[in-house]
């Protein structure tokens, strides 16, 4: 008896303990998060795949490029010293020995009074040290002869082998996005693989009873689940590849079993809902039953103050507020770093700057507060922010549409007027 009044104790003391845990700083725990980062290994893939990933070696051009002394343009190729005098009044004549289209070549040598007929992207022939573009000459009828009607220097309108990439040259950097640009010049150096870092992985499970998916008609007291989509596809764009879609309900056991199953899966868990001190706030008591390692319940900003981050098996689990404004407030000013870190991509940034407020904000802040904002330059180029719906409470998700930053408002401000200098965090 004395033992199981002692448990009970226990297990309320915990829940007071638990209620009294410290609502931390933002910018804490992104730390705490950031720190528990588990690096996903590297991988080499081919062009087609490379795309969006991020490189995880440097690259270095494995010939010259271009792999020949390559012509710009379609006119001739020559020797400049031929051309001296050449104007439109005074003509030069140069015998045209051959013809080269791009993609073949020519064994004649140019030598002095003579002119090889080029096309752009064919290689020059050896003799020549400049070549004249076709509207600068008069060819006679046969294509035998060619008047010159200016005069070049050598070198004029020369691509030189290797003038773009050397053999052994450094093409990118280790940690770049290969976004199309880069793909284009792996491709140009006959590059089809590279090393890049693998992919995290993520699950992102939906709790709430009241939950549908789009696509069905809602029954009184139902709404549709759109955090899923918000923050899967967000994490997409950074990189991470995402589970199927789990919408779970308030079920402990399913929400149990189902976190259970994926830990093993994938390389952390997003997790909406239930966070918070309502009846069906489960997250924090399945996570202590699973035995996780409870790092930090709630910080100091609105929206989306209730955050549980905890640890199972070694990996991370974030459960945000099921609020869809406050889940994706979250995700961008919590998660970023981790992001950054967990995907190798450096472009996910959140940078801070100042701007001009351009309306008024009538509401008080007891906290920190997050708005979100969209960001403009005026017409001298000074930063203006405008803030998109005054409301932006934690369930309205219309902010998010042509917003662009976040306006952080600290904690005790009383209000904020047109014209005020305010904080930006930007999301990149
Ligand atoms: P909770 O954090 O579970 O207390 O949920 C807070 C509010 O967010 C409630 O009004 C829920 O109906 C709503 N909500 C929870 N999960 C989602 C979701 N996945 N999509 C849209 N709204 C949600
Ligand atoms: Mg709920």
């Amino acid at each position: 008896m004395d033992a199981a009044i002692a448990f009970i104790l226990f297990v309320a003391m915990g829940k007071v303990a638990l209620n009294m845990m410290e609502r931390i700083e933002l910018e804490k725990a992104r730390q705490l998060i950031k720190e528990r980062v588990i690096f996903t290994g590297a991988e080499t893939v081919g062009l087609p795949e490379a795309h969006g990933r991020v490189l995880a070696e440097n690259v270095y051009s494995p010939m010259d490029q271009p792999p020949f002394n390559r012509s710009p343009l379609d006119g001739y190729a020559l020797q400049a010293g031929d051309t001296e005098g050449a104007a439109l009044h005074a003509p030069v004549s140069l015998e045209v020995i051959d013809t080269i289209y791009a993609g073949g070549y020519s064994r004649k040598k140019v030598a002095g009074g003579s002119a090889i007929r080029l096309m752009t992207g064919s290689p020059i022939p050896d003799g020549a040290d400049c070549i004249i573009r076709q509207e600068d000459t008069r060819a006679d009828a046969a294509g035998r002869q060619v008047k010159i009607l200016k005069q070049l220097r050598s070198w004029d309108n020369y691509c030189f082998k290797g003038e773009n990439f050397k053999k052994g040259d450094i093409v990118l950097l280790k940690d770049n996005l290969l976004k199309a640009a880069e793909i284009g010049v792996l491709a140009g150096l006959g590059i089809d693989a590279v090393p890049v870092y693998k992919r995290p992985t993520a699950a992102v499970i939906s709790t709430g009873d009241e939950l549908v998916e789009p696509g069905v008609e809602l029954a009184p007291g139902q709404v549709y689940n759109s955090n899923y989509y918000t923050i899967a596809y967000r994490l997409r764009e950074c990189g991470v590849d995402v589970a199927p879609n789990m919408s779970l309900g308030d079920d402990h056991r399913v929400i149990e079993k189902t976190i259970t199953d994926m830990i093993d899966e994938v390389d952390f868990i997003i997790t909406t809902g239930g966070v918070s001190v309502g009846e069906k706030d489960l997250m924090m008591e399945i996570m202590e039953n699973l035995g996780a390692e409870i790092i930090f319940w709630r910080i100091n900003i609105k929206p989306g103050s209730p955050v549980l981050f905890s640890v199972l098996a070694g990996k991370p689990v974030i459960s945000l507020s099921g609020n869809p404004l406050a889940a994706s407030v979250t995700f961008d000013l919590l998660l970023y770093p981790f992001l950054r870190e967990i995907t190798c991509n450096k472009s996910l940034e959140l940078k801070t700057m100042q701007a001009i407020l351009q309306n008024d904000f009538h509401k008080k802040s007891p906290i920190r507060r997050a708005l979100r904002g969209q960001l403009a330059r005026d017409e001298n180029g000074k930063a203006v922010v405008k803030i998109i719906d005054m409301e932006q409470s934690p369930g309205n998700l219309r902010s998010v549409l042509n917003s662009n930053c976040y306006i952080d408002i600290e904690k005790g401000c009383p209000g904020l007027k047109r014209g005020e200098r305010v904080n930006i965090i930007t999301i990149i």
